[in-house]
């Protein structure tokens, strides 16, 4: 009895810590990815904005609701060996023929299942259905954006096997969160990917090549620190529980340097780049026709001076940012 209750207890804690990017994280690198989209897509998207960057977080929070959610978050590659993410094949029929698809699932589908949702992007564009073209964008998106999170590429995902539990959300939210107004965020314009499934997983790669320093940094930053000042102990639903402080997250910012803004602005970059591939690929279809109401003339303002801004690597400093706008950054 008591090993399945601890069984439990320990899903349920794996469940709340797969999470990417935290919910700021998610709607920051929508918003950016907008202003990186061509003038034929960028009315339609801009016109959604709103949609887009508070949907961003839907995928995480249907895994309070459905079961099989879950694993399209993260892979763990590292247990499949030290090198696979260099070795494992690409292709799902491939990857499930050397490893069960059960396996698969087991450890993660994160680059497989962006390349699933990929062509259901590329078919609402096809099909010129605006609610299914709003609707994988934003999942497309969310996932594509947790795939750049080195924490969702090892088993190891929240460093609780290298005594550094709570590493995931130090890194992918807390730290953003505290530093996002020094960040000078500019994705490049959005490219076709002549091959969307290779482009995922050389963001997996690069993600799982900066694990090691996510660690080292942190055992790094603790040189100078104590327990007591590593640490804020805080009651949650009656239990205590241990988060990094606020100092810490500082310092540990600080040795980390650029790597989290890179990683968001990385992000952004390759939402716009998928967004613009599945446009083409459903065959360029015309968004302004798609649109109930055009821009207005106040829009076409406001994008026009957020473009400016975000030339100029000022949308935090400026709150140009949604995310940041909002009081309560919960989903909606
Ligand atoms: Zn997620």
């Amino acid at each position: 009895m008591k090993k399945i209750s601890l069984l439990a207890i320990a899903l349920l804690a794996c469940s709340a810590l797969s999470y990417g990017w935290g919910f700021f994280g998610h709607k920051v690198v929508h918003q950016l990815a907008i202003y990186g989209l061509p003038k034929q897509m960028q009315a339609f998207f801009y016109k959604h904005q709103d949609y887009l960057v508070q949907k961003s977080v839907r995928p995480d929070e249907r895994r309070n609701d459905d079961p099989t959610e879950a694993p399209r978050h993260f892979i763990d590659i590292d247990v499949y060996g030290e090198d696979a993410v260099y070795t494992m094949p690409q292709a799902w029929e491939a990857a499930a023929a050397r490893y069960s698809a059960d396996t698969l699932v087991k450890y993660g589908i994160v680059p497989w299942h962006v390349v699933v949702m990929k062509e259901r992007l590329t078919n609402a564009f096809k099909q010129q259905n605006a609610d299914n073209i709003l609707y994988y964008a934003a999942d497309l998106g969310h996932y594509i954006a947790d795939a750049h999170v080195p924490l969702h590429t090892t088993v190891n995902y929240d460093g609780q096997l290298t005594n550094q539990k709570g590493l995931h959300s130090l890194w992918e939210s807390k730290v953003p969160e505290m530093h996002a107004k020094t960040y000078q965020l500019q994705n490049k314009k959005a490219v076709y990917l002549p091959d969307t499934e290779k482009a995922i997983w050389e963001v997996v790669r690069a993600s799982h090549k900066l694990f090691p320093q996510v660690l080292e940094v942190e055992r790094e930053a603790t040189k100078g620190f104590t327990p007591e000042t590593k640490y804020v102990t805080v009651e949650r639903y009656g239990r205590q529980r241990q988060y990094y402080s606020d100092e810490f997250a500082a310092k540990y910012a600080e040795l980390l340097g650029p790597t989290v803004a890179q990683r968001l602005e990385g992000s952004a970059e390759v939402i716009a780049n998928f967004w613009y591939t599945c446009w083409v690929d459903g065959g360029k279809p015309d968004l302004d026709k798609l649109m109930e109401n055009k821009l207005t003339k106040a829009e076409k303002r406001e994008l026009k001076q957020e473009k400016k801004i975000w030339k100029k690597n000022q949308l935090f400093q400026q709150n140009k940012i949604i995310a940041t706008q909002k009081q309560n950054n919960t989903a909606e």
